[in-house]
C-alpha cells in the first residue's frame, strides 16, 4: 500500500476505536511521524489531507521544512503544515526552533523549561508544549514521573510566562500486546483530567493528550488520546 492508502486505513482504525467507546473521531488528531523519511513522503501525506507532522530531531525537522518548499505539487498546502517536535529536545537546540514548531510534545525537565523561557522571551515569542510523562517509570526514558506532574506544572506556570502548557504526552514501554499498556494510558488520562480541572483558568489550558504509536494507538484512542503519533503504519518500516 502507498502512503495515502495507509493514512486512510489508520484514519479508519481511529474512527472505529473512537466509535467503540462513544467518542467523536474528530476529537483525535493523527500526527504523521515522518522521521527518517524524505520531504517527498511528507508531500505525499500532505496530498492525502494530513497536516500534522512529527519529527524527533531538530536538525532533521528544520531540513525538512526547507526541503518541502521545493516540492511544487504540495506548494499550496505547505503553509497549513503543523510541525510537532516529539523527541527529546536538547537545551542547545532550543534557540533554533523558537517560532518553528506548532507544538513541543516533550517538555521533560525543569532545565529545559527554563531554557525555552529564556529563548522565547528574547524573541518575544511563546511556545506551546506538552509535559512528557514517563508513565511506565522507565529508567532509560526521560519524562516527568506521574506523581511529580502537578508540582512540575505549577513551577512552569509560575516561572515561564512564555510557555503555554497544553496537556500531556505519555511515553509507555514497548510491548507486543497493546493491552499491556492500557492501564498506563488510563492512568495518564486520569492525571490529564485532574490537571485540566485543577489548572483551568489558572495558567494552563489543557486541550491535548498525546498518546499511542503504531503498535498501540487504537488502545490509546479508546482510553482518551486526542493526538496519536503514527510513523510505521503510514510510512513503512524505518531504515536508519
Ligand atoms: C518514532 C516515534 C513515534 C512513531 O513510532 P511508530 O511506532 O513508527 O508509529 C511516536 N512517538 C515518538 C516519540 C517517536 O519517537
Amino acid at each position: 500500500m502507498g502512503i495515502q492508502a495507509n493514512i486512510t486505513a489508520v484514519e479508519n482504525e481511529i474512527a472505529e476505536a473512537a466509535d467503540s467507546v462513544g467518542r467523536n473521531p474528530s476529537e483525535v488528531k493523527l500526527i504523521a511521524v515522518s522521521k527518517t523519511r524524505p520531504a517527498e513522503d511528507v508531500a505525499e501525506a500532505l496530498l492525502a489531507g494530513t497536516f500534522e507532522f512529527g519529527e524527533n530531531r531538530v536538525r532533521e525537522l528544520l531540513d525538512k521544512q526547507r526541503d518541502i518548499q521545493d516540492i511544487d505539487r504540495a506548494i499550496d498546502k505547505i503553509p497549513n503544515i503543523r510541525w510537532n517536535l516529539i523527541g527529546h529536545l536538547q537545551r542547545n537546540k532550543v534557540k533554533s526552533i523558537i517560532n518553528k514548531i506548532a507544538l513541543l510534545h516533550s517538555l521533560d525537565s525543569h532545565r529545559l523549561a527554563r531554557e525555552i523561557e529564556l529563548r522565547a522571551a528574547a524573541e518575544g515569542a511563546s511556545m506551546d508544549v506538552l509535559i512528557q510523562v514517563n508513565a511506565g517509570g522507565e529508567a532509560q526514558k526521560t519524562g516527568i514521573a506521574p506523581d511529580e506532574c502537578g508540582k512540575f506544572l505549577s513551577l512552569v506556570i509560575a516561572e515561564c510566562p512564555h510557555i503555554r502548557v497544553r496537556g500531556l504526552m505519555a511515553v509507555v514501554p514497548f510491548v507486543s500486546d497493546p493491552e499491556d499498556v492500557r492501564g498506563l494510558f488510563r492512568q495518564t488520562r486520569a492525571l490529564y483530567d485532574r490537571l485540566k480541572d485543577e489548572y483551568a483558568g489558572k495558567g494552563a489550558d489543557f486541550t491535548e493528550l498525546s498518546m499511542g504509536m503504531t503498535g498501540d494507538y487504537k488502545v490509546a484512542v479508546e482510553e482518551g488520546a486526542t493526538m496519536v503519533r503514527v510513523g510505521t503504519a503510514i510510512f513503512g518500516e524505518r531504515v536508519y
